[in-house]
């Protein structure tokens, strides 16, 4: 049974068992409002730390986090866990039920909103909420991504470049145990407002990711979403279990990419109808072709050879066939080795 709050004072986050919530969150030009889905479940094994938040639909039009984390909302028992584990497969409910990025409600991107603002518009106030009143009660936060129609990256899980030595260390374990094929560190200046940013300035174990493109659901990414977040609270003695090999296929462990300078962030020289001519993940070396950008207005013209800028992994190539001067064409990584001792 789903309870609907009004207040979300009223959510008992200490309650054992499982409880299926919707928060509700008033709209700003009509009576009703944005019932935004969320499970709490603590376990009835008894308390385990840290608590951990798996979010889905942050972007309406990704779907391997909102199907994965949904998912754990049935599946999950609480008989044979510890701890707590909170789970919102839509946070931006309105942009999900819409098949859009933004929220059609008030026209933003939700994981642009934050720290958000008790009295902004919809987005606003359910970012509030999650900042005042999710990450308090988490240590762990999870909001898995995928490229919508923007972007298709390879198969990753990903955080930002973190000064601390010991956070950095410990996020990096833990996004390794989503077994995906790379996992990206990405510059924090492409954008103000993240969830993820604002996670990690509260000092929260803190993992992003790719897991799809093309506002579709891919098998694959949905199985390392899901099995990903399993593995997480397998780590931390929230579930029993050892922490399982997601791909027994691949027989190497993840790879460390980052690209965290603006440079290596490529924006499109001219509109144009993108064809691109290298493998996501791919090793690329300074000067090799990547695409050709075609323009339609004289099809006798010879189109524009799109190189890449220095050697590196491409991390990101955009989606539509049509991009606009400016958006983001590619991005070129670099592998790293980082130092998960601590
Ligand atoms: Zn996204």
């Amino acid at each position: 049974m789903t309870r609907t709050v009004y207040d979300y004072s009223e959510i008992d986050f200490e309650k054992p068992g499982k409880h299926h919530y919707q928060v509700a969150f008033h709209l700003d030009s009509n009576w009703g409002y944005s019932l935004v889905p969320m499970t709490v479940i603590n376990g009835l094994r008894g308390a385990a730390e840290p608590g951990v938040a798996a979010i889905g639909g942050t972007h309406g039009n990704e779907y391997e986090g909102q199907v994965a984390v949904k998912r754990l909302c049935s599946d999950l028992n609480p008989e044979e866990m510890r701890g707590r584990v909170l789970l919102i497969p839509q946070l931006s409910e309105s942009a999900c039920c819409a098949n859009s990025r933004e929220s059609p409600l008030d026209g933003v991107n939700m994981n642009r909103a934050f720290p958000g603002n008790p009295r902004g518009t919809v987005s606003y106030r359910i970012s509030h909420f999650v900042k005042t009143c999710i990450f308090p009660r988490v240590r762990v936060v999870l909001d898995i991504h995928s490229g919508g129609n923007e972007a298709i990256f390879p198969l990753c899980a990903s955080f930002h470049p973190i000064p601390d030595p010991i956070q950095r260390s410990e996020i990096a374990k833990v996004a390794q145990l989503f077994d995906t094929p790379f996992i990206f560190l990405y510059s924090s200046q492409m954008a103000s407002g993240l969830l993820t940013d604002e996670a990690e300035a509260m000092g929260k174990i803190t993992i992003g990711g790719e897991f799809g493109f093309g506002e579709s659901t891919s098998p694959k990414g949905t199985l390392h979403a899901y099995e990903g977040i399993k593995n997480v609270l397998r780590h931390y003695g929230l579930l029993p279990g050892e922490v399982v090999k997601i791909d027994p296929r691949r027989s190497t462990p993840p790879r460390f990419v980052q690209a965290v300078n603006l440079e290596d962030y490529i924006p499109c020289p001219q509109n144009g109808v993108w064809e691109p001519t290298v493998e996501l993940g791919a090793e690329v070396k300074e000067g090799d072709l990547l695409g050709r950008l075609h323009d339609f207005s004289d099809h006798s013209s010879e189109p524009l050879e799109i190189r890449s800028h220095r050697s590196g992994v491409v991390a990101a190539l955009h989606f539509a066939a049509q991009c606009r001067k400016g958006l983001t064409l590619y991005v070129i990584s670099q592998e790293v080795s980082l130092d998960l001792s601590l």
